[in-house]
């Protein structure tokens, strides 16, 4: 075996050890020969026959090696798209519904929009005649099944990236199998970068069979497996030798290390979240703008959902000569959007997972640490050009005996309020039958008809009602969202239920980065509410349209101009929609009954403040779990009473964002079921 190498640790504390080395990736060719280089090529009769004979196949093959570029454009060669049909892949994550669809079009030459479109949550570029290969996330897939069931306009449905089970992605696949028993001509292709496609083929009663090449069978009721076999260059993994206390830090000092000592090659660094991506990549720049020894000639860039098309751009443009690029990313990094020129990979070893626990009813993001498939995946990455290498900021020591072998469905994780409402939407009465790649907990499933039970969405036998049931679904938000739409339209003031919704959509609308947190925190306060943030993001729209939407505007306030566009944009269509639903459109200007709406959707999000407390310690009414308002809101310290919060993000502590004042009274007003002890429930006996 290979002797362990140590490097040295000059700069940051951080000590490899090299051990075992893996293999994946594929060598740099120019842009024109990429589409016939690409490992998928080898397999394109292969596909196009499988699917033509199957309801169902099941393509695995190692990530970047073409299966979402490429397959969609070898089906509309091959006449999928023929006679006004089009070919779908779904994807779960938008930013890479956005570019993939970007590449494709490029490689097809022709404009984004017309042949190749897509489709992400209150963003539609396709065209209804033109577009044959549309992406989309499973979301908006989901969704579209409520106004045509039977997908009727597809001929073939990719649903990509399988193996990240995401929530939709499992409701996805549950009802396209029932759908494909009414649309037997429907072409159905699951892909995915692991070999965890087992549990799918299962799923589609796929007969086993050892993989590899071309599986004859004449039954198209009878699902495929193919497996795409990719070429690989090593990637030789270093551990770190003790555990590191600061990741962070960390993943900083290796990138400069490498830096150091290692011949050309892009880096690759997976961290969490914005929050450290940002931290790091302003890092990372400010060593290399003063010019720090280690740094020159290095550039960061980040890499997260909600990135600018601008900036998503960079991510993907050439490294300039001479140069060093680093992208700091989160995992989306990991299977869904493939960089050229990696040669090295930081692993920080974790990622922001969602945690639902029906105890608590809380949801919220965590930061946990991954499992081996990932970090398997995450190391492939640094192969693909040539020979690379991974750096774990764990030990080895962790990697073997702590790490989980896989990662568990977001599914089994998640809140499911918003998905038991889909389901019943598109007809689905029993949640508990419903055939589950991987079944969430009966207590989970409880939980959500208890709270859709309380919003009104739900009657007695858990049917929707009507209209409210089928409205709220109607609405693409969340159900408590939509609950306070709908609720704010009997209290007149529907024009600020929908601006305060369109802000909620989306991550912030403040400028973000450290260093500026004191003007920051001072902008606020010249918008800031006594009632809470919801009033405030009043305040705010108000301001930025008597300013005639400026960006000028935007920037002497420390508000995103970026993110107010946004704004603008899915209030006009949650207006659109309001509209169709019958909602009249009024502005009372009462705050009362604009806090009011928000607790018809927010109840079960209830808490008190601690009498006796003395640092903010909240208690949420229903589970009495110990909660904080989070230092963004603009009730910190203020601490009112009674509030209810939007969401909850956990790092130290439970911190509640987004929170707005209420009366307590409201509570049992607006949720009787929900806060009356006495009051039956008629799904728990
Ligand atoms: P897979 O879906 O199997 O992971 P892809 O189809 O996403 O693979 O990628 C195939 C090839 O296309 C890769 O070599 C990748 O680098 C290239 N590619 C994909 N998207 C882009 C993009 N937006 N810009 C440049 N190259 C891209
Ligand atoms: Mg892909």
């Amino acid at each position: 075996a290979e002797k362990p190498r140590i490097l040295d640790d000059e700069e940051g504390g951080v000590l490899f050890l090299s051990s075992s080395a893996s293999s994946s990736g594929y060598g740099y060719v120019s842009i024109e020969k990429q589409r016939q280089r690409l490992p998928v090529y080898k397999y394109r009769t292969a596909i196009l026959y499988l699917v033509e004979h199957h309801a169902t196949t099941v393509i695995v093959g190692e990530t970047g090696s073409g299966k979402t570029t490429q397959i969609p454009q070898y089906l509309k060669e091959a006449g999928w798209a023929d006679g006004g049909r089009i070919i779908a892949c779904t994807q779960p994550r938008r930013l890479a519904v956005q570019a993939v669809a970007s590449r494709v079009a490029e490689e097809m030459e022709v404009k984004l929009g017309e042949e190749v479109g897509y489709t992400i949550r209150f963003e539609d570029v396709t065209d209804a005649n033109k577009t044959r290969i549309k992406f989309l996330t499973d979301g908006v897939l989901l969704r579209e099944m409520m106004d045509d069931p039977l997908l009727t306009k597809y001929s073939v449905i990719m649903v990509d990236e399988a193996h990240e089970r995401s929530v939709s992605t499992d409701i996805v696949l549950g009802l396209l199998k029932k759908i494909q028993k009414c649309r037997p001509e429907l072409r159905l292709i699951v892909a995915s970068a692991t070999i965890e496609a087992k549990a799918m083929a299962a799923f589609f009663q796929t007969r086993k069979r050892r993989t590899t090449k071309l599986v004859e069978s004449t039954t198209s009721e009878e699902s495929a497996i193919l497996s795409v076999e990719g070429r690989g260059y090593n990637v030789e993994i270093h551990y770190v030798e003790e555990p590191v206390s600061d990741y962070l830090q960390a993943a900083v000092s290796t990138v400069q290390l490498i830096h150091n000592k290692e011949p050309y090659g892009d880096i690759l660094v997976f961290l969490t979240g914005q929050d450290d991506i940002d931290a790091a990549v302003k890092l990372i720049n400010e060593e290399a703008r003063n010019g720090g020894k280690n740094s020159s000639g290095l550039f960061a860039l980040p890499l997260y959902s909600g990135l600018s098309r601008a900036e998503q751009e960079l991510i993907f443009s050439p490294t300039p000569r001479g140069k060093r690029k680093v992208v700091i990313s989160t995992n989306i990094a990991e299977t869904s959007l493939t960089l050229e020129g990696i040669v090295y990979v930081v692993d920080s070893g974790f990622s922001k997972q969602r945690f639902y626990n029906p105890i608590s009813d809380i949801e919220n993001l965590i930061v946990s640490p991954i499992s081996k498939a990932s970090a398997r995946q995450r190391a492939g990455r640094a192969g693909r050009v040539r020979p690379g290498k991974c750096y774990r900021l764990y030990t080895e020591e962790y990697f073997l005996k702590e790490m989980s072998a896989q990662g568990i469905p977001e599914i089994q994780r998640s809140n499911l309020v918003s998905s038991v409402i889909q389901l019943k939407a598109l007809g689905i009465d029993n949640i508990l039958g419903f055939n589950w790649l991987a079944a969430p907990s009966p207590e989970t499933m409880i939980r959500a008809l208890e709270v859709l039970y309380s919003l009104g969405v739900l009657d007695d036998d858990a049917k929707l009602t009507s209209p409210i049931g089928f409205q709220v679904a109607e609405i693409p938000l969340d159900p408590m969202i939509s609950k306070m739409i709908l609720a704010s339209n009997e209290l007149g003031c529907s024009e600020e239920a929908l601006t305060i919704a369109a802000v909620l959509s989306i991550q912030s609308i403040w400028v973000s980065g450290k260093g500026i947190q004191k003007e920051l925190d001072e902008a606020k306060l010249r918008f800031a509410a006594a009632e809470g943030d919801h009033v405030t993001f009043l305040n705010v729209y108000k301001a930025f349209l008597q300013s005639g939407k400026s960006s000028q505007w935007c920037y002497k306030n420390y508000i995103n101009y970026q993110s107010m566009k946004k704004v603008l944009e899915i209030r006009e269509q949650l207006r659109r929609i309001a509209q169709r639903l019958g909602i009249a459109l009024k502005s009372c200007g009462d705050m009362q009954a604009v806090r009011k709406a928000a607790t018809s959707g927010y109840f079960s999000n209830a808490c008190q403040l601690e009498a006796y407390s003395h640092n903010g310690m909240y208690k949420t009414v229903r589970t009495s779990q110990e909660v904080y308002i989070h230092p963004s809101s603009v009730l910190f310290r203020v601490n009112p009473k009674w509030i209810v919060y939007h969401s909850i993000v956990s790092t130290d502590r439970q911190y509640m964002r987004n929170v707005v004042s209420i009366d307590p009274s409201w509570l049992t007003e607006v949720a009787p079921h929900f806060y009356r002890q006495q009051a039956p429930n008629p799904f728990i006996h």
